[in-house]
């Protein structure tokens, strides 16, 4: 949980979101990291929707804004890559004690899903990437990621985490000259964390 603070994006409408990507665009980006994402977050209430303070709800707004605009860079390149790789957080599993049936792989440093439960959004990202061809690894952490993408020499990568972790996979992204796509959680945490399968779905 890189972020000192726990953020629920389900709490703030869609049409919000929609609306601060817009606005970011129109902006040119710079300007609006630059000092506007504060006035959105004022005018959209954000900190009061998400029960975060000014700070932390402006950190959250420039993080999806910074990695929603690495992803429409990255994404001509990623669509031509072969060989992809979804990266999933262990945070989501629907439970973390030995009821999870996955098993730690420590010499490619992943959980393997067994599928035990209909219900858990791992079984159910894990699913929805096979079927798109990908190889999907469960992670605790960026250093299983980077170790995973050297080993394997992927040339493109989806990885589901929270926007602080993502903006330091942005750098190792750079580092290997791989493109990605970055999916943001929903809800950040330790444990029972959650993600949109339909954006995951829309962008495998
Ligand atoms: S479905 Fe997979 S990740 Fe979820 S609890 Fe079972 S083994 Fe663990």
């Amino acid at each position: 949980m890189p972020y000192s603070f726990i953020y629920d994006l389900t709490r703030i409408p869609q049409g919000v979101i929609k609306q601060l990507f817009t606005l970011a665009y129109g902006a040119r980006l710079h300007k609006l990291l630059g000092g506007q994402a504060k006035r959105f977050v004022k005018a959209f209430k954000i900190d009061e929707a998400t029960g975060l303070n000014l700070v932390d709800a402006i950190a959250l707004v420039e993080d999806l804004i910074e990695v929603q605009v690495a992803n429409s860079i990255q994404r001509d390149k990623f669509e031509r890559a072969e060989r992809k790789a979804l990266l999933l957080p262990h945070c989501a599993r629907s439970c973390m004690d030995k009821q999870c049936m996955a098993d730690f792989k420590a010499d490619v440093p992943n959980y393997e899903c067994k599928g035990c439960r209909g219900s858990c959004l791992i079984n159910k990202a894990t699913a929805l990437g096979k079927a798109k061809g990908y190889d999907v690894y469960v992670i605790p952490g960026g250093a299983c990621a980077e170790r995973i993408l050297k080993d394997k020499e992927y040339d493109g990568v989806v990885g589901v985490a929270c926007g602080m972790e993502l903006k330091m996979g942005l750098g190792l992204l750079k580092k290997l000259g791989i493109p990605g796509q970055g999916i943001f959680l929903t809800k950040n945490g330790c444990s029972n964390t959650s993600l949109n399968l339909q954006n995951l779905a829309r962008t495998l």
